[in-house]
C-alpha cells in the first residue's frame, strides 16, 4: 500500500513560520476516527474499554483527546500514574500493569482505585504489605511460556520474557488473592508485539479464554474481565497490509461466544491496552536535510537524530521517509539518511532509494506516533524536541515545547563545582 503523510507541504510550510524543524506532529483526526473504529469493532462487548499505553505517548493533550473518545490508560510506573491522576483518571479509567514495581508505585495505584495487575506471585505478599492490604479489585498477568505460535508462525518466545505468572501460580494467586479479600478478578496476557496479522487477538483470545474456565473449573474464581493487552501492530513497511481491527473484534466475538459463553462466562469484560495501534500512524517526525555528505556512501544529514526517535538505532527498525513535494518523482537516488550523534547506528535509513534530495528540503519520517517521542533520551547533550497537534480544523497547536539547554543543565548546580 502506497504510504501518504497526513499533512501537505502547503501546511509544513505554514507551521514553518512559527515552529522550526525538528517536531513531532500529531493527527487528531486520525486518532479520533481510529479509536471510534476501534470501539466499534468491540461493541459487542459490552463492558469493552480500551486501556490507552500511556508510555507510547505520554503527551497529555493526547491522552486527554483518547480519554474523550472513551478510553482510559495503562500506566506503569510512579510519573505515569501522576499523569493520570492530573487528567482527571481514577478507579476502572486506569491499568496499572508494571513489572518489578517499587513499593511507592503499589501505593499510588491504591490510592487512586486503579486495577492493579500483578506481574508476580510473590507481589501478592508484597504489595499486601506495602499498601497495606489489597484493594477489592486485582488482576494477574500470565505468561504461558513456550512459544507463542499462530498456526504454524512462531510469533514471540514467551518462554524468554521477564513477564508474568505460570498457570499452576496463576491458579494459586486467584486462591490466594480470595483468601485476602478481594472480589474482583481479572486476566492479563501480552504475548507477542507488533503484530501485523488480524490473527494475534483471537488467537490470545483463546489461550486467555480457556485458561479463565479453567481458574473457574479449578479455585471457583469469576474472572470479571480479559485484558488482552497491546501487541496489534501497524504496517511500518508500504508492502504490509494493515490490519483489519473490525475482523480481529469479530475474530475474538466467536471465540468468546465458543469459549466463555458456555462456561457461564458471558459477562467478562475485554479490555485492551494498546499502544501502537492507537497512535503510531497518528504521528510523524518532521525533519529538514541541513547537509549532503559524498563518500563511500552518499549521505544525508538531518537537523534530528536518534534522540527524537530510536527505534532505527536501537531495533534497526524500518520507518518510511517521504521527501515532501517530491512524492511523484523516481526513487532513483541511494542514501543513508543521518542524525547527528556521534553514533554510527544513528541513521533514520540506509541504502534507501528515494527521489534526489536537496538541502532544506521538508524530510517527513513516518509512523514516530507510538514509542518514538516517548523513547527519546538526551544523549551527546541532544534536546528533545517539541510535539505539536495538527487539530482537527487543521490549526496546529504546540502541546510541548522544545527541550532549552537550561532544561538538560536543570538537575545540577555549577556554582556547587566552582565555588
Ligand atoms: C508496552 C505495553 C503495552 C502497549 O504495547 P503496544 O505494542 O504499543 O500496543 C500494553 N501493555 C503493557 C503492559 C505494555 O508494557
Amino acid at each position: 500500500m502506497e504510504k501518504k503523510t497526513f499533512v501537505t507541504l502547503e501546511q509544513l510550510k505554514e507551521i514553518d513560520k512559527t515552529y522550526p524543524t525538528p517536531y513531532h506532529l500529531y493527527d487528531e483526526k486520525g486518532i479520533r476516527e481510529n479509536a471510534k473504529r476501534l470501539y466499534d469493532a468491540f461493541s459487542w462487548n459490552k463492558g469493552f474499554k480500551e486501556y490507552f499505553a500511556v508510555k507510547a505517548t505520554p503527551n497529555p493533550f493526547i491522552i486527554n483527546i483518547l480519554k474523550e473518545c472513551g478510553c482510559g490508560v495503562d500506566c506503569s510506573s510512579l510519573t505515569e500514574l501522576m499523569m493520570a491522576e492530573k487528567l482527571g483518571f481514577r478507579d476502572d479509567g486506569i491499568m496499572f500493569s508494571s513489572n518489578d514495581t517499587p513499593a511507592e508505585e503499589f501505593v499510588l495505584a491504591k490510592k487512586l482505585g486503579a486495577q492493579i495487575n500483578l506481574d508476580d506471585f510473590t507481589h501478592i505478599d508484597f504489595m499486601n504489605e506495602v499498601a497495606d492490604g489489597l484493594p477489592e479489585t486485582m488482576c494477574l498477568r500470565f505468561n504461558p511460556g513456550g512459544e507463542f505460535k499462530i498456526s504454524t508462525t512462531i510469533m514471540d518466545n514467551p518462554g524468554d520474557a521477564k513477564y508474568g505468572l505460570t498457570k499452576e501460580q496463576l491458579i494459586e494467586g486467584y486462591k490466594k488473592l480470595k483468601e485476602l479479600g478481594v472480589k474482583k478478578f481479572g486476566l492479563h496476557a501480552f504475548l507477542a508485539s507488533n503484530t501485523v496479522t488480524n490473527e494475534y487477538y483471537p488467537t490470545l483470545a483463546k489461550i486467555m479464554f480457556e485458561t479463565a474456565v479453567e481458574v473457574k473449573e479449578k479455585t471457583g474464581v469469576e474472572i470479571s474481565f480479559i485484558n488482552l493487552s497491546g501487541g496489534v501492530g501497524i504496517p511500518y513497511r508500504p508492502d504490509q497490509e494493515p490490519n483489519d481491527i473490525k475482523v480481529i473484534g469479530e475474530g475474538v466475538r466467536k471465540v468468546f461466544e465458543e469459549v466463555l459463553v458456555p462456561a457461564g462466562l458471558g459477562d467478562v469484560a475485554i479490555y485492551t491496552e494498546l499502544g501502537r495501534f492507537m497512535l503510531g500512524p497518528y504521528g510523524c517526525l518532521v525533519t529538514k536535510a541541513i547537509h549532503e555528505k559524498h563518500i563511500h556512501k552518499e549521505y544525508i544529514g538531518l537537523d534530528a537524530c536518534a534522540v527524537n526517535l530510536m527505534r532505527p538505532a536501537m531495533y534497526g527498525a524500518y520507518h518510511h521517509i517521504t521527501v515532501m513535494g517530491k512524492e511523484n518523482e523516481p526513487c532513483d537516488h541511494k542514501y543513508d539518511i543521518t542524525g547527528s550523534l556521534c553514533e554510527n547506528n544513528d541513521k533514520f535509513a540506509v541504502d534507501r532509494m528515494l527521489p534526489k534530495i536537496d538541502i532544506g528540503d521538508f524530510i517527513v519520517i513516518h509512523d514516530t506516533g507510538a514509542h518514538g517521542f516517548a523513547m527519546g533520551y538526551n544523549y551527546n547533550g541532544k534536546l528533545k524536541s517539541a510535539e505539536l497537534l495538527l487539530q482537527e480544523d487543521g490549526s496546529v497547536k504546540m502541546i510541548r515545547r522544545a527541550e532549552t539547554p537550561a532544561d538538560y543543565f536543570a538537575t545540577f548546580d555549577f556554582c556547587d563545582i566552582l565555588k
